[in-house]
């Protein structure tokens, strides 16, 4: 699989990003929109809808979240470069990249095998060497590797789950879309502060809801 990258593509992507760009305004995530091959991660998509500011199916009922959602998410969460992030529900991995040129090191779990291989083998030949996956239910988190100094949600579970807080460093930052599916949902932030929690509403979503536990075998 080689990722062709033609000049096509490109003055798709740069519109992308001037698209974006009207409402988020962080350059670091704007570079990583520039530099990151949507394409690549819907497959059968063409360059159109591939660089369209739209969600896009990728197969099993999920679908890429829009390029300016996961701009905005990228911007909530912060970040410097220096940071840990557990991301939930890997998808087709767009996201995954992004955020691997944003912080030092990323953790993405996804509940689906064939999306979470699929997202593997972009991520190699795209050379996120900083991105580590499993497949595995996203409401237990990552124990192991935690805690982080961020946590972000791109499924939305009807609320904030516990574990992936606990699993946060104090001071440490939450983004997720919650509630229920066909509902309003609502994009949280959540400041981890000791044993408590500051949360902020950054506006309305539509996200696939986060598979409930029970279902994830
Ligand atoms: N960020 C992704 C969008 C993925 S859509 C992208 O850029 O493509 C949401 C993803 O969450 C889907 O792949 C879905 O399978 C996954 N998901 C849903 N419930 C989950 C759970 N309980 N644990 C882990 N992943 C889950």
């Amino acid at each position: 699989m080689a990722i062709v990258d033609d000049e096509e593509a490109k003055r798709l992507r740069r519109a992308l990003v001037t698209a974006v760009a009207r409402s988020v305004s962080d350059r670091r995530v704007l570079r990583a929109i520039a530099e990151t091959p949507r394409h690549a991660f819907v497959p059968e998509a063409d360059l159109d809808e591939a660089y369209a500011d739209e969600p896009a199916p990728i197969g099993f009922g999920q679908t890429i979240s829009q390029p300016s959602i996961v701009a905005l998410m990228s911007a909530a969460l912060d970040l410097s470069g220096r940071e840990r992030v557990l991301e939930i529900g890997t998808g087709s991995g767009y996201q995954t990249a992004i955020l691997s040129r944003l912080a030092r090191e990323v953790y993405s779990v996804e509940v689906v095998p064939e999306l979470a291989a699929r997202a593997r083998a972009l991520l190699d030949e795209l050379g996120c060497g900083n991105v580590r996956t499993r497949v595995g239910d996203g409401y237990e988190g990552w124990p192991e590797a935690a805690p982080f100094d961020r946590v972000v949600l791109t499924a939305a579970p009807r609320e904030v789950p516990a574990a992936l807080v606990h699993q946060l460093v104090d001071g440490g930052v939450l983004v997720a879309p919650v509630g229920e599916q066909g509902k309003r949902q609502r994009l949280l932030r959540l400041h981890r502060r000791g044993l408590g929690a500051d949360v902020e509403e950054l506006g309305p979503v539509i996200f696939v809801p986060m598979v409930p536990k029970t279902w994830v075998s």
